[in-house]
């Protein structure tokens, strides 16, 4: 029987093997996709906005030979530091739901289950896009996941969000040479743009290379077109590919099906858990990372994800004791 299973292989979930592992606990992490799955679906050669000291897990240096980390460069750290610690890496198998109680808990997965005194969870949150709710959105021709802009050359293209992911699509299309129209819900790009992207996006749609509507709803997408409601009316505007980047939440049927509550108090439907050792109302389950916000999903990430390691690994050390190996 392990001591702790930690659900999700993101830079989360992996920091808390380390620090479990680090502790003298049996510790396994099961992932339904790749190791660090979320990133690995990232866009190509995406740069991080956080600068690599601040995305380190473990103790271990994040050398990059940028000011800011690639995504290429991310995956080769976690990678690394998984290997190096020899961590039991339960790949490309999910979870469905837990049974059993605290120092003997049955984790149910598509491949199996395991035994475990107690289980992370750390599943994030890119799973799972959030829907637009209109007649269309299942075609094709529309994605929720930007990866990168050479297939659209010369192409008409749809963006629809005006946060940091959409964007840097819009940017990195544009400059690929697509002809981009930016959709936006709001008045304006969204000021969360962080400060070295936005006026680089407001001075191309200001120059017209970019075609924005602000206040602006979807009607409707169809295989040749996009229907809009615009301030001045509704509008039909052709393009061959429509990217939905409006965002992600976490996967609150798996959290139920987990046990983990959520704080009526909370409009974000975030977890409820002490916030001092992470377990939830479930006596032996724990939540880390980027999934402790609910729907909140800028709460919690990388940066500040990381520190629940510490925490959580702590508090299971000290209650229980460890496994004979
Ligand atoms: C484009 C982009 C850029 C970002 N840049 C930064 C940045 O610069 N700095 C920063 O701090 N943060 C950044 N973030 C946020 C950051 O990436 C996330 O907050 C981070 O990935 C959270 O880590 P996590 O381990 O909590 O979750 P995740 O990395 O999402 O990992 C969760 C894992 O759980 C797995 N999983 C889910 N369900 C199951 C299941 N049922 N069974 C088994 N496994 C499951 C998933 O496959 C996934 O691998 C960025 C996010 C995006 C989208």
């Amino acid at each position: 029987m392990l001591d702790v299973l930690i659900i999700g292989a993101g830079p989360v979930g992996l920091a808390c093997a380390l620090e479990a592992q680090r502790r003298g606990l049996r510790t396994a992490v099961v992932e339904k996709g790749a190791l660090v799955n979320s990133i690995v679906g990232y866009p190509t050669n995406m740069e991080f906005f956080s600068t690599p000291e601040l995305l380190e897990i473990g103790g271990y240096p994040f050398p990059t030979n940028h000011y800011k980390p690639l995504r290429e460069d991310a995956l080769d750290y976690y990678h690394r530091a998984a290997a190096t610690e020899k961590l039991e890496l339960r790949l490309h198998e999910k979870v469905q739901s837990l049974e059993g109680e605290q120092g003997d808990f049955t984790v149910r997965t598509d491949k199996g289950q395991i035994r475990t005194r107690t289980v992370v969870v750390a599943t994030g949150f890119y799973d799972l896009p959030n829907p637009l709710g209109v007649p269309g959105e299942d075609l094709p021709n529309v994605s929720h996941y930007y990866k990168e802009p050479y297939q659209h050359a010369t192409q008409n293209v749809v963006v629809i969000g005006a946060k940091n992911s959409s964007a840097k699509a819009a940017l990195q299309l544009t400059r690929a040479g697509a002809k981009v129209t930016l959709i936006v819900r709001g008045p304006e790009v969204s000021n969360s743009v962080k400060y070295w992207i936005r006026p680089d996006l407001v001075n191309r749609i200001a120059e017209g290379r970019i075609t924005a509507y602000f206040n602006t709803t979807i009607t409707a997408i169809t295989p040749e077109a996009i229907e809009i409601l615009t301030p001045e009316g509704p509008l039909t505007i052709a393009t061959n590919f429509v990217y939905a980047l409006t965002g992600y939440h976490p996967d609150e049927a798996l959290l139920g099906r987990l046990g983990v509550e959520p704080d009526p108090a909370d409009e974000a439907h975030a977890p409820l858990f002490d916030t001092a050792t992470h377990e939830t109302t479930r006596p032996g389950l724990y939540v880390a990372g980027t999934v402790c916000g609910g729907r909140a999903t800028s709460r919690w990430f990388i940066e500040n994800g990381r520190h629940h390691a510490q925490l959580i690994a702590a508090h299971i050390a000290a209650r229980q004791p460890v496994s004979a190996a």
